[in-house]
């Protein structure tokens, strides 16, 4: 249970409506309990009318002030016989209608605030989730993500809205009913509350059974998305390597399993409510024999009034206590769910700003030093960078070059604060970046990262990503034109306004790579980083965009990622990385005057053009 208590807070939160909800509960109990009551009054009328006896038997019942204030005002009146039989029906129906209403004011209360406690879980989940860095993102996957905050979340709302308002109904119906019926009559109570422990141990034990099973058929249920969902992902991927059969032999396998394992919980779930009521009907059974027997012989003040009022009191804890069983399940699933997202919700952010005392150094103007830098990957333990140190001057263009795997993605996300570094700093001026906000630091960079990603969204919205308020269609534009990729987006049929991503065109990898380096470019940043962003472009559109970077970049510090030449930018610097480690630093020209990675690729382009 202690899981839930986080829950509390929207409890508090919402705490008028939920304490509306009770006392709705309360009311609509209040009024259902009393036709038991009066239905024994009737009946005993009846009784009294048949043997035409003239001695009132119902002075002696403790009945509810309200139905004896009831009875009062009826006996007071002398109506005739059949005029109370028809009040008394009327009564009836009033007083299930009230019941009714409550019923309906509560459900309104209580359902409505757990939709609103939903609402505020679920953009606190999201909120926590924008939050968390890199190394959690890289740890857990997609669907695991999803789950929690769609199928974890609305679980808690079963326990927050269903399970709340049947546990207060069924406390209130079972506080009122057994009250009264000691009232009535205590002998007669304790019968009738006897196969009550057989009821307890029967739910518990078909309780947990379903519980294990639905649990197993969660999990399978999660299993088969992640199959159905890699299968469209992926489907090029296995239409042509022509594993369609595979695939689906596959899924069939998981779908089988999964169906066989909600088979057996329907048949468990099917022995559920009959055993509930044999049970019942067992309570129902002893009140009348044992009811009958005391009628019979006269005993203990009991008439056929009080058996009828018996088994509708039987009869009205009926519905709360088959409820037993699934709240239970409710309430333990929400506690499983709270579990997996309090896990989430209590992973904090390793790259935060809360121990900051907000720095605002200008990032425009200062150079980069970056001293002894290294960075492990936790989660494989390969050391992506090793012991480098270099400087950028304000307004250098710098080349990163090495092969894959040498290092360089790691450094621009260090640099832009995805990850601390494991040892050793990087600077900005003066201050070093983990000292500056991330909000700031971010915002001053423009970095298109390797693998691209675009929103299933309009192109014009995808380029005006990063910009605080919408752009207009101009500055879009031109930051189109700067990427090289303006002539292609006229080629679409809805220029600007066409969607790309799932629901859209598809473009190519190389249009996919200058619209991100155009919605890097629309910031107008300090620092532009690009990392390998112009791998899947021609040699033409290549000497196009470089051209107009060349232009972009005037004056500002530019780190260009690659692992390829571009003849047509004129670099200030080249850094040659491998395995982690700067294996040369220094002009272009000077490089290629020696032997190293750079000039062999140099002249290997060179050849090739
Ligand atoms: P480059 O950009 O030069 O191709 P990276 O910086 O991407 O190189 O990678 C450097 C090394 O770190 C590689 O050996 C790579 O396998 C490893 N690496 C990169 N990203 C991760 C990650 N998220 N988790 C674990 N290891 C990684
Ligand atoms: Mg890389």
């Amino acid at each position: 249970m202690k899981h839930l208590s986080s829950i509390n807070k929207y409890f508090w939160k919402y705490r008028v409506r939920l304490l509306l909800g009770v006392v709705f509960i309360i009311v609509s109990n209040y009024f259902r309990i009393l036709s038991p009551q009066v239905s024994g009054y009737i009946i005993n009328k009846v009784e009294q009318h048949l043997s035409n006896s003239t001695v009132s038997n119902i002075a002696n019942k403790n009945y509810n002030v309200a139905v004896i204030s009831f009875i009062n005002a009826i006996e007071h009146h002398q109506f005739t016989f059949s005029d109370i039989v028809i009040i008394c029906g009327i009564t009836l129906l009033i007083l299930a209608l009230i019941g009714g209403i409550f019923m309906f004011l509560m459900r309104q209360t209580i359902i409505v605030m757990s939709r609103h406690i939903e609402y505020d879980q679920k953009n606190e989940v999201y909120e926590h989730y924008q939050k968390l860095d890199m190394h959690f993102y890289k740890t857990h996957n997609t669907g695991d993500l999803m789950n929690r905050i769609t199928e974890d979340v609305s679980r808690v709302r079963m326990y927050t809205g269903p399970a709340v308002m049947y546990l207060i109904n069924l406390v209130a119906a079972i506080g009122f009913s057994v009250y009264f019926m000691i009232q009535e009559n205590w002998r007669l109570t304790l019968f009738v509350l006897s196969p009550l422990p057989i009821l307890a141990f029967t739910i518990y034990y078909v309780n947990t059974l379903i519980n294990k099973k639905s649990e197993r058929i969660q999990s399978q249920l999660s299993g088969l998305t992640t199959t159905a969902q890699e299968s469209y992902s992926g489907i090029r991927v296995i239409k042509s390597f022509v594993q369609e059969k595979a695939t689906k032999a596959f899924f069939d396998n998981n779908s089988e399993e999964y169906k066989n394992s909600a088979i057996g919980l329907a048949k468990v779930e099917s022995i559920y409510f009959p055993s509930m009521g044999l049970l019942i009907g067992l309570s129902t059974l002893i009140t009348i024999a044992v009811g009958g027997w005391y009628y019979v012989h006269n005993l203990y003040n009991v008439s056929a009034g009080t058996i009828a009022e018996f088994v509708l009191y039987i009869n009205f804890i009926t519905f709360p206590v088959s409820a037993i069983g699934w709240t239970a399940i409710m309430v333990q699933r929400a506690i499983v769910s709270q579990k997996r997202l309090n896990e989430f919700l209590d992973t904090k952010p390793t790259i935060n700003d809360d121990s900051l005392e907000t720095i605002h150094t200008d990032i425009k103007g200062n150079d980069i030093t970056v001293e002894h830098l290294s960075y492990t990957y936790q989660n494989t333990g390969i050391k992506a960078l090793n012991d480098v140190s270099f400087h950028i001057k304000n307004g250098e263009r710098v080349l990163l070059f090495g092969k894959t795997g040498s290092g360089k993605s790691t450094f621009a996300q260090l640099l832009l604060r995805f990850y601390n570094a494991t040892e050793g700093h990087i600077y900005i001026g003066d201050t070093e970046v983990n000292k500056i906000p991330v909000h700031q630091l971010r915002q001053s960079i423009g970095f298109v990262p390797q693998d691209n990603f675009l929103f299933s969204d309009t192109i014009t919205n995808n380029i005006g990503f990063g910009l605080d308020v919408a752009a207009d269609a101009d500055t879009v534009q031109n930051a189109a034109i700067m990427a090289g990729v303006h002539k292609d987006i006229l080629g679409t049929k809805e220029q600007y306004n066409t969607m790309v991503g799932e629901r859209g065109v598809t473009l190519s990898g190389g249009q996919k790579q200058r619209i991100s380096i155009a919605r890097a470019l629309i910031k107008h940043p300090d620092i532009v980083i690009l990392d390998d962003c112009l791998s899947a472009v021609d040699a033409k559109t290549e000497q196009e965009i470089v051209g107009n970077l060349d232009r972009f970049l005037a004056g500002k510090t530019a780190i260009i990622i690659t692992h390829r030449i571009f003849t047509h930018l004129k670099f200030d610097k080249v850094i040659i990385l491998e395995d982690g480690s700067i294996k040369e630093i220094g002009t272009p020209e000077a490089l290629l005057e020696r032997d190293n990675y750079y000039s062999q690729m140099y002249h290997l382009q060179m050849m090739k053009n």
